[in-house]
C-alpha cells in the first residue's frame, strides 16, 4: 500500500465495527463522522432500539449498503484498551461466546448503561500503615522469594498450605513488592470469602490505594473501583470472580486464593471461569499468578505433575496450632432424625470450656422432606423435580430451585391421613434441636435465610469474633477462609449426600468441603477437634480425611479420572438445551447430535442427549449433550465449526440453550 492510498483510508475510514449486547456472534457496521477511538462506547440504534455499544475497529468498506449513523461517541478515551481487548476477545473465542455479551459482562453496569466514565468519590488516603507483628517462616520467606524471583515472567505457581499455614502473609508479602516496582495487584477471591477482615488485612498492611469489588456494592461504587483500578490509582484490587476482568494498566501480579472454589465459575450467561481467565491474563502480561489453597483442585494438581505450575509448600501452622483430631460416628443404625449423642456430648464440653463450636449442614431450612408416614406421599414442587423443603419459621414449603412456596398439607392428598412428618435436617431444624439440648447457650444460624439483609452476615461475624461461647450452625457459608480463633470444635452432619452423588466430582468437592471446615477448628493454640456423622464410615474418603491427607486422596481420585478418561485427563463441552417442551429440547439436542457427526474431527467423543440430573426446573426440561476429547484443540475446532452451523439446526428457535465450555456440573 503506497502513502497515498493509505492517507485515502484513513479520510475514508468512516465506518466503525461496533459490538452490542445481543447474542450475536458478530459485530456490527455503521457509519461514524466523528473520529472514535477502539475500544471507546458508542450508541447506536439497533432494531427499534438504541443500545451502547463498544468499538473494535474501523473499516473502509462494509458488505451492507445502506448503513446508520452511530448516534452519540460516549468517550474520548477507550473503555477497554488494546490489552484488555485482547484479553476478552480471547475469553470470547474460547468460551465460544459472542462478543458483544462478552465485553458487556465485563464493565460495569453503569457504562454498559451508558454513563459517563467518571469517578464520584476518591478515596482520601492517609491511613498508617502496620508493617506483621512477627517474623516471615523460613517457609514463607523462601515462598514470597520464588514468587518475587518470577515477577515479569509468566509463572504460575500453587501455595499449597493447610488453613492457618500463613498464605496470605505470603500474598501480602509479595504484593508489597509488586507495589514498590510501581505495580498494581489483582486478588481473586470465592464469592463467600471476600469478608471486611480480609480487606482490612490488605489495607493496613499495603501502602495503596485497596478497593474491593463485590456484589454488595451499589453501583455507583462498582464503577469508581473500575476506574481507579483502570486509572492506575489502586495498587490493590481486591474481587470476587467478575473483578478477573478490571484493567489494571500496570499489572504486576494475579492471586487466586482458595482456587478450588466453585464460585469462580460463571454458571449463567457468559460462562467463564475466573481461576482459568487468570492463567491467561499473566500470560498475557508476562507475569506470576499464584493459586492458593489447602485443597487444590484436580485440575491444578494435574498442572503440577506436568510442571505447568511450579508447587511452593506451606507444610506447618503459622501459628504453631496443631491440626484437628477428626472422628467419626456411625450413624447408619439411627434413625434419620436423630443427633449423635456423641456430637452432643463434644458440643457440651465445648460449651464447658467456654470455647465455641461450629455444627456445619449443607440445607437451609427446616427439613428437606415433608411426607405421609402412612402411605409415603412426599411434597414435591410442581414446577421441578424436587421435594419441597419445610421452613418452620414462616410455616412453608419452599422449593430450593425455583423458590416457589406454598402452605404444607394439614393432611395427605393421597390418603387423607392427618399426622403429616418432617424427615431430615437443615439449619434451621439443627439450631431448634441444639435449643433444646442447650437452652443456656447462644446459637447463631448462619445461611442465605438469615443473611440476607445486606449487613446481617457481617454482624453475626462480629459476634463469632468477639470469641464469646457459642454454638454456630451454618451451611457451607461458613467453610471459607474465615478466622474464628475461639473456634474449638466442629461437628459436620450430613455429608452422606456427597457420597451418593452422581456428579464425577462430588468426591472431591467433599474431600475439599470437609478439610475446609475441619481447619475452621483450633485455630489458636489448642488442638481442635472435628465430629463428622456418616452413614457410610468405611468410605475411602474417611480414611484420608481422618489423616488431613488431602493430597493422597486427591491422587487416588486423579488415578481414577485417568482411568476413566474424565477431566483433567479429557475436555468437556456441554450444550445444555431446555424447553417447556421436552420432546422439543430433546429433539434439538439430536439434531444438533447429528450436525457434530458430520464434522469430521477425530477424537471428539459424544454422550446424550440425556436428561439432566433435576431434569424439569421452573417448568422447564432441561437436556444434555457432552462433547468431550483428550485434545482440547479438537473440541475446539468442533465447537467452532458447531457454532457456525447453528443456523442448520432447525429447532435452534424453539428451544433455549447455551454452551459451557469446561462445565463443572
Ligand atoms: P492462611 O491464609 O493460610 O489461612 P494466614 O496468613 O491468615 O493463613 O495466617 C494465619 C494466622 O497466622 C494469622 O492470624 C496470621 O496473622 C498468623 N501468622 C501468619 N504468619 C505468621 C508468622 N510467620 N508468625 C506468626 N503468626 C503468623
Ligand atoms: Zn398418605
Ligand atoms: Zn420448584
Amino acid at each position: 500500500m503506497n502513502h497515498f492510498t493509505q492517507l485515502r483510508l484513513l479520510v475514508l475510514s468512516s465506518i466503525v465495527q461496533v459490538a452490542v449486547n445481543v447474542p450475536l456472534y458478530k459485530t456490527f457496521d455503521y457509519l461514524c463522522e466523528s473520529s472514535v477511538a477502539i475500544g471507546a462506547r458508542v450508541k447506536v440504534p439497533f432494531g427499534r432500539k438504541k443500545m451502547i455499544g463498544i468499538v473494535l475497529g474501523h473499516k473502509d468498506k462494509s458488505d451492507f449498503s445502506k448503513l446508520k449513523q452511530v448516534e452519540l461517541v460516549i468517550d474520548d478515551a477507550p473503555i477497554l484498551d488494546s490489552t484488555m481487548l485482547d484479553f476478552l476477545q480471547w475469553a470470547s473465542n474460547y468460551y465460544h461466546h459472542p462478543i458483544g455479551e462478552v465485553l458487556c459482562a465485563a464493565i460495569p453496569k453503569n457504562l454498559r448503561l451508558g454513563k459517563p466514565a467518571i469517578i464520584k468519590k476518591t478515596p482520601t488516603q492517609s491511613r498508617v500503615t502496620k508493617p506483621a507483628e512477627f517474623e516471615p517462616t523460613e517457609e514463607q520467606n523462601s515462598a514470597t522469594k520464588s514468587i518475587v524471583a518470577s515477577l515479569n515472567t509468566y509463572q504460575p505457581f500453587l501455595l499449597f498450605g493447610i488453613t492457618g499455614s500463613g498464605k496470605t502473609e505470603v500474598y501480602l508479602n509479595a504484593a508489597e513488592k509488586v507495589l514498590s516496582q510501581n505495580k498494581q495487584v489483582l486478588v481473586l477471591v470465592p464469592e463467600i470469602g471476600l469478608t471486611p477482615q480480609m480487606v482490612k488485612r490488605f489495607m493496613q498492611r499495603l501502602d495503596t490505594v485497596v478497593v474491593s469489588i463485590h456484589s454488595q456494592l451499589n453501583e455507583t461504587q462498582k464503577l469508581d473501583a473500575y476506574l481507579l483500578a483502570k486509572q492506575g490509582v489502586a495498587g490493590v484490587v481486591l474481587g470476587t470472580r467478575s473483578a478477573i476482568f478490571t484493567p489494571m494498566p500496570n499489572l504486576g501480579l494475579i492471586i487466586v486464593d482458595e482456587e478450588h472454589d466453585n464460585s469462580f465459575k460463571q454458571q449463567s450467561g457468559f460462562r467463564y471461569n475466573a481461576r482459568d481467565l487468570s492463567f491467561i491474563r499473566a500470560k498475557k502480561n508476562h507475569i506470576p499468578v499464584v493459586f492458593g489453597t489447602a485443597t487444590p483442585s484436580l485440575e491444578t494438581l494435574k498442572n503440577v505433575i506436568d510442571q505447568k505450575i511450579k508447587n511452593l509448600t506451606l507444610a506447618g501452622r503459622a501459628t504453631g496450632a496443631k491440626l484437628p483430631l477428626v472422628t467419626l460416628i456411625d450413624t447408619s443404625r439411627d434413625a434419620i432424625n436423630q443427633l449423635s449423642t456423641q456430637l452432643i456430648e463434644s458440643i457440651k464440653q465445648t460449651l464447658d470450656n467456654n470455647k465455641q463450636a461450629m455444627v456445619f449442614i449443607n440445607r437451609r431450612g427446616y427439613a428437606p422432606i415433608y411426607f405421609c408416614p402412612n402411605c409415603g406421599w412426599r411434597a414435591s414442587c410442581e414446577h421441578c423435580d424436587a421435594t419441597m423443603v419445610y421452613h418452620h419459621g414462616i410455616n412453608r414449603l419452599k422449593c430450593h430451585h425455583c423458590n416457589a412456596q406454598s402452605l404444607p398439607q394439614q393432611s395427605c392428598p393421597e390418603c387423607d391421613h392427618d399426622g403429616l412428618e418432617v424427615l431430615g435436617y437443615g439449619t434451621e431444624r439443627l439450631e431448634k434441636t441444639l435449643e433444646s439440648y442447650f437452652p443456656k447457650a447462644t446459637i447463631i444460624r448462619i445461611d442465605r435465610d438469615t443473611t440476607r439483609r445486606k449487613k446481617s452476615f457481617n454482624q453475626h461475624l462480629e459476634k463469632i469474633n468477639s470469641g464469646e461461647s457459642c454454638i454456630i450452625v451454618g451451611t457451607q457459608m461458613l467453610a471459607k477462609g474465615h478466622d474464628f480463633t475461639n473456634l474449638d470444635m466442629v461437628g459436620v452432619v450430613d455429608v452422606d449426600m456427597g457420597l451418593l452423588s452422581l456428579d464425577f466430582r462430588a468426591t472431591e468437592h467433599l474431600a475439599q468441603l470437609l478439610i475446609q471446615v475441619s481447619g475452621r477448628a483450633g485455630r489458636a493454640k489448642d488442638q481442635g477437634e472435628v465430629v463428622i456423622q456418616t452413614r457410610f464410615k468405611d468410605h475411602l474418603i474417611f480414611q484420608h480425611v481422618l489423616r488431613s491427607r488431602y493430597l493422597t486422596f486427591a491422587n487416588h481420585l486423579l488415578k481414577e479420572r485417568q482411568r476413566v478418561g474424565l477431566p483433567p485427563f479429557s475436555f468437556q463441552a456441554l450444550l445444555c438445551a431446555n424447553a417447556k417442551n421436552k420432546q422439543m429440547a430433546w429433539d434439538f439436542l439430536s439434531e444438533a447430535a447429528a450436525l457434530i457427526q458430520q464434522i469430521d474431527v477425530e477424537g471428539v467423543d459424544l454422550w446424550g442427549p440425556a436428561p439432566a440430573v433435576i431434569e424439569k426446573r421452573s417448568d422447564y426440561f432441561y437436556c444434555n449433550l457432552y462433547l468431550q476429547s483428550n485434545d482440547r484443540s479438537k473440541l475446539h475446532q468442533t465447537l467452532s465449526t458447531l457454532i457456525d452451523n447453528t443456523h442448520r439446526l432447525k429447532l435452534i428457535n424453539k428451544v433455549r440453550w447455551y454452551l459451557d465450555v469446561d462445565p463443572i456440573e
